[in-house]
């Protein structure tokens, strides 16, 4: 059995803030990035790592501009891969942000994994970032239209041979990254812990950068510290060179 994991596009956002993504970095730059959903293959079925954003949510609800290709849209681009998302066995979300979870019921026989913890803050979050867990009074949240499917996971775990989640908090409280045996590495696709090659790399201020959006910064240095023990290749999230590089083998 050899793993590989593809990178495909499931849309893009424009002229964000750049700080969003690097902690007090960036200010009056803007980013255009994408959303990426992540296929794993070669196991005994095909298992997906963040389902993508509802395009018709993008402005109404959360004023974000995004563009979304024929070829882009999830289902197209599964297909496009040789994929029929009813083969798919499992979903991985990193977290429960609009943008990572909004096409889990494309994939009616998948079990859907999560931190419990992520769960319960996204019934109820902070104030401040309800909108980014659609906890709004308009909106049913796309994530629960497959809520009876989730398993709710408490720390690391084996999910499917060669693939196992890890706990990493702080860009939200049940982040989570996924750790894949591939055929000639091991790669950890870090959800939002890891935004951008340049959170990782770090600057001359600072080895690693965190995103700008988080909800306990203590946490999230520990995160950061911890992929670092795990001797592998850090995917990010939203890098426009991981759509390039399309495959991690
Ligand atoms: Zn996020």
């Amino acid at each position: 059995m050899t793993l590989k994991i593809t990178a495909v596009s499931v849309g893009r956002v424009f002229g964000l803030h750049k700080p969003s993504f690097t902690y007090l970095r960036g200010w009056g730059e803007t980013l255009d990035i994408p959303l990426i959903m992540f296929v794993i293959e070669g196991g005994r079925f095909p298992v997906v790592v963040d389902t993508g954003a509802d395009l018709s949510r993008a402005w109404e609800h959360h004023r974000i501009r995004m563009e979304q290709t024929p070829e882009e849209q999830p289902e197209a681009a599964l297909r496009a891969l040789g994929v029929d998302p009813r083969e798919v066995g499992l979903v991985v979300n990193t977290h429960l942000h609009w943008d990572h979870c909004s096409n889990n019921d494309l994939f009616p026989n998948a079990r859907i994994v999560l931190q419990k913890r992520e769960i319960d803050f996204a019934r109820r979050p902070v104030a401040w970032h309800r909108r980014q867990f659609e906890d709004l009074p308009d909106l049913t949240a796309a994530w629960l239209r497959a809520e009876d499917r989730i398993d709710a996971l408490d720390g690391d775990a084996e999910v499917a041979p060669g693939v196992s989640v890890v706990s990493l908090p702080g860009h939200t409280p049940g982040s989570q990254g996924v750790l894949v045996e591939a055929g000639s590495r091991r790669y950890l696709l870090a959800g939002d812990c890891v935004d951008l090659y340049e959170n990782w790399e770090g600057d001359a201020e600072a080895d690693r950068i965190p995103s700008g959006f988080f909800t306990d910064l203590v946490a999230y240095e520990e995160s950061l510290r911890r992929i670092e023990n795990l001797g592998c290749e850090v995917i990010p999230s939203h890098d426009p060179l991981v759509v390039e590089r399309r495959v991690f083998s």
